[in-house]
Order: C-alpha cells, then structure tokens, then sequence
C-alpha cells in the first residue's frame, strides 16, 4: 500500500523544516549574547562562550533550553521578548520550497504542526507561514515537555487518530524521527544539509510529495 493512502494526517516540525534557522541563531546566539556581554561589560566573544557554556549546561532535553523567558530572567537581562521580536521579527524566513508544498498537501490531508518551541516564539513563526495548519501544538505550552513518545501519544489521542495514520517530518533525529516511529506514527527526515542518505530522508519538501507515492 501506497504512504499516501495509509495516511491521514501530514505533521511538520518548525525549525530547520519549514523555517530557517538563522533566526533562532540570532536571537540565542547573537542578541542574547550580546545584551549579556552589555549587562556584565564583557567582550561579545567571551558573552557568548558563557552563553553557549549555560545553554549546554541545561540541554536540549530540559524544556528550559527552549523558554526564552526563563532565560532573559535567569540572566538578569532586562528586556521583553516582545522588544526582541519587533528587533527581529522581518529576519524569519522560509525555505523556499515550503509554501509550494503546503499549498499542495493541504488539498489532500489535513496540515499539523508539532513543535518544542514554546507559543511565544512559534506564534511569529505561524504568522509568517500563513494559514496552512488544522491544528498547532507546542509541546512545551501544551505539555511541558519536549516531544517525546509519551507527548506524540497524547497529541494522537486529542486528534482522535492512531499513530499509524499520522506522517510528520522534521529535522532532529531523535525528537522527530526515532521518537515518534517508535509509538508507531511514520516519520521522515528532513536534512537540509543534504549529508544524511537514507530510506525515509530527504533533504527538501519537493522530495516529499514522491516519497508519498512510496510502496510501505
Ligand atoms: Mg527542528
């Protein structure tokens, strides 16, 4: 049986999928910085070792890593995301293939998203992409969790849909590929940088509507 007819619902993650990831490094790895290295009259070098040494220290398996707020407090750093968004926000970009795609797949499936990023930096994102999406989950808000099998279960249950009907696609290997293939939903790999070769992989959004005419 043809991908395409086993499944009913087609899931995206975010970054590194649908939206470039220079904008995140801006904000964790040049503003954030930077308003540190101006608060502790440091050099921009030596802020953003410390800052990547902290990042490092919590882990991207620490819902922490993800909350922009927890980190303008923790450091002390006394700015309202909102001021750095309006800073930022024009620098949000898609990779060019996404719209065509989106436009495609959302004649024939109901579009989700399932992200680790929390609501506040999403939303600008959504805001970008336009009105694709039946449903969009933060896993963070809405779970305070990153996407983990038990978290891609209980997103199924509130969709009302088995595992084995969903599809999502993203960029981490563990968080969108091996977790959720591991309650059963179908997963595929979006490599941008095109160095990962494999069955379920592909390294852009053109290459997806092909793989759905795939024999399982
Ligand atoms: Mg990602």
């Amino acid at each position: 049986m043809k991908l395409l007819k086993e499944i009913k619902i087609i899931s995206f993650d975010v970054d590194g999928t649908l939206i470039e990831k220079g904008f995140n490094d801006l904000i964790w790895y040049k503003e954030i910085p930077s308003l540190y290295a101006k608060k502790e009259r440091i050099s921009f070098t030596e802020a953003h070792k410390e800052i990547a040494r902290k990042y490092e220290k919590v882990g991207e398996k620490n819902i922490r890593w993800y909350d922009i707020n927890f980190w303008l407090q923790s450091l002390n750093l006394n700015v309202k995301w909102k001021e750095i968004l309006s800073k930022y926000e024009d620098k949000i970009k898609l990779y060019p293939d996404v719209l065509p795609a989106l436009k495609r797949l959302k004649k024939k499936f109901p579009l989700i998203i399932i992200t680790g990023m929390p609501t506040e930096l999403l939303t600008p994102k959504l805001k970008k992409i336009g009105n694709y999406f039946v449903h969009s989950f933060s896993t963070i808000s809405e779970f305070k969790n990153v996407k983990t099998p038990s978290v891609y279960l209980k997103i199924c249950q509130k969709l009302k849909v088995s595992p084995e009907k969903i599809l999502h696609i993203g960029d981490h290997w563990e968080f969108d590929y091996l977790y959720p293939r591991g309650i059963g939903i179908k997963t595929i790999f979006i490599d941008r940088e095109n160095e990962k070769k494999g069955e379920w992989i592909i390294k852009d959004l053109r290459e997806l509507e092909s793989l759905l005419n795939k024999e399982m």
